[in-house]
């Protein structure tokens, strides 16, 4: 048997670096020769002769004619070994090697395959949400450049709007510095003058509007509009409507239609002036859009919740541009018709804020239907018994602090106008030395004045013991400028332009108060 012996064909430092062991055996393969060290693998004596497969179990099945190049497997005493058998003339050789080494750098390999996959894994997931970003950032910059360009839009179509009635208030503004110094004050004239002034007044008020509008789109978006609601006939705000609107639509021989399941008389609490707001803005489009057949208001009070509808038979609004008429400063191209896009953006920012919900449908060429609900709580019976506070206009006195002479004169005039006796100052500090030498009824207060601001003067007054209560009149209509003024002792707010009515309706209120 020593000639069949591998352990001397063998180098002897590889033989113990790998614990090389094998079997022999014949081709019928019985075992012919056993090396040393198999015990190391957890293999017993095999006796020569034997069956190899009595002893060696992964034997079972296989030939002496074929090599075989085992994958890893484990031996009996637990090492990994590699096993390979190497057929020859005579027999077969079963080479046994341990491969724990082998095993371990598998092991590791396959770790490493592992980590490898997770962060290709991670990748994955990093790359698809990367792919996402860049897909939401590309749809950001679209919103961004879309905004800009309707910014734009809105910019230039802003200044023409401000353009055409600022034009239309110098015109005639010219003119009717012509007429009153015509030194022939025929009646005919006077009738030109009146004609004048009242394209005057529209043309501010338009301005107004505008100028209304973007405060209270600024307000709608830094969530500064405060719902204020109080009693009010809910008849007359549509009637209002009616009012304003249907001569317009009569224009364009448009019929106007206002259907109520109220009457006069019906009292409700609230807003009132932003029901109207959002009212005139619905039913204004609606008129504005429209050239022919009609615009009908319905409204319908049941149960304290109010269904508004209005339904025109105008030009209507295609699907595309329905999705984005509530966009700020958008307007559907080629309209021709003035505006600034923020009316239904701000209609619709007013009718959340009272609890509702508007509603558009619409088909080019056919028309469109407008619709809402508000929670609309009716007024108790007690409290519409309440009597109405009245006071003796004639005898009131009033100190006017304001600084611009314009707007000065003309409050001074229409203070006059109803018999109110007017004292007229410039800055704080002569309100607060008239406030000290005079008995008035009513302060009426502008914040912003030279020498000594409001806020100044009324803290003076305040310190002094003042009584009177004091109106402030503001450019600005922002919550947190009306309550600094409160906290200066203001007893009322009232926002510039301030109208003759409601002076005297304040006046009213403050002094049955005192
Ligand atoms: P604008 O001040 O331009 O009227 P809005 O926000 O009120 O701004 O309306 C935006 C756009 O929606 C309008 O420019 C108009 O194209 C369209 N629109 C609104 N209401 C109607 C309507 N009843 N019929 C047809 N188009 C309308």
């Amino acid at each position: 048997m020593a000639a069949l012996s591998l352990q001397k064909h063998i180098n002897k430092q590889l033989y113990d670096k790998w614990d090389l062991a094998y079997l022999y055996t014949d081709k019928n393969l019985k075992v012919v020769e056993v090396s040393d060290g198999l015990t190391l693998y957890g293999y017993p004596e095999i006796p020569l002769g034997c069956e190899v497969e009595d002893y060696v179990d992964f034997m079972v099945g296989f030939d002496a004619s074929t090599r075989v190049d085992l994958p890893l497997v484990e031996s009996p005493s637990g090492i990994t070994v590699a096993v390979n058998l190497i057929p020859s003339k005579r027999g077969l050789a079963i080479v046994f090697s341990n491969a724990s080494h082998l095993a371990e750098q598998r092991q590791l390999l396959q770790q490493k395959a592992n980590e490898n996959e997770l962060l290709l894994r991670q990748q994955r997931i990093l790359t698809h949400r990367l792919e996402q970003a860049s897909k939401e950032l590309e749809g950001k910059n679209e919103a961004l450049r879309e905004a800009a360009r309707l910014q734009n839009s809105f910019l230039s179509g802003v200044s023409h709007e401000f353009r055409t009635p600022l034009s239309s208030i110098i015109g005639y503004t010219n003119l009717l510095e012509r007429e009153t110094h015509n030194p022939d004050k025929n009646p005919e004239a006077y009738a030109n003058c009146r004609s004048y002034l009242r394209a005057v007044k529209r043309s501010s008020k338009h301005i107004l509007s505008l100028v209304e509008n973007l405060l209270d789109h600024g307000k709608l978006d830094a969530d500064q509009i405060v719902i204020r609601p109080k009693p009010c006939d809910l008849h007359e705000v549509f009637d209002d409507i009616r009012l304003l609107l249907s001569p317009l639509a009569g224009t364009k021989n448009v019929e106007f239609t206002l259907q109520t399941n109220f009457e006069p008389g019906c009292m409700v609490i609230a807003d009132d002036s932003r029901l109207r707001q959002c009212l005139l803005n619905i039913v204004g489009n609606a008129v504005k859009f429209t050239d022919k057949g009609s615009v009908t208001l319905k409204a319908e009070l049941n149960r304290e919740l109010l269904s508004i509808e209005v339904i025109d038979t105008g030009e209507g609004i295609s699907k595309d541009n329905l999705a984005k008429i509530r966009i700020p400063f958008f307007q559907v191209a080629d309209t021709g018709k003035a505006g600034t896009g923020l009316g239904l953006t701000i209609t619709e920012g007013l009718i959340e804020l009272m609890g509702g919900e508007l509603v558009i449908r619409s088909e080019l060429h056919q028309g469109t239907q407008v619709s809402f609900e508000l929670p609309m709580p009716l007024l108790e019976a007690e409290a519409l018994a309440m009597p109405e506070p009245s006071i003796d206009i004639d005898q009131l006195k009033v100190l006017l602090a304001e600084d611009d002479s314009d707007i000065a004169d003309l409050l001074v005039m229409l203070l006059d106008e109803q018999n109110i006796e007017v004292t007229h100052v410039s800055n704080g500090a002569l309100a607060l030395e008239a406030s000290e030498h005079e008995q008035f009824d009513l302060i009426l207060m502008d914040l912003h004045m030279p020498v000594m601001d409001g806020y100044q003067a009324m803290e003076a007054m305040q310190k002094g013991g003042n009584t009177v209560p004091v109106a402030v009149m503001s450019a600005s209509n922002l919550s947190e400028d009306r309550l600094q003024a409160q906290q200066y002792g203001c007893a009322a707010y009232l926002t510039k332009p301030v109208e003759i009515e409601e002076i005297l309706l304040l006046a009213n209120q403050l002094t049955s108060e005192a």
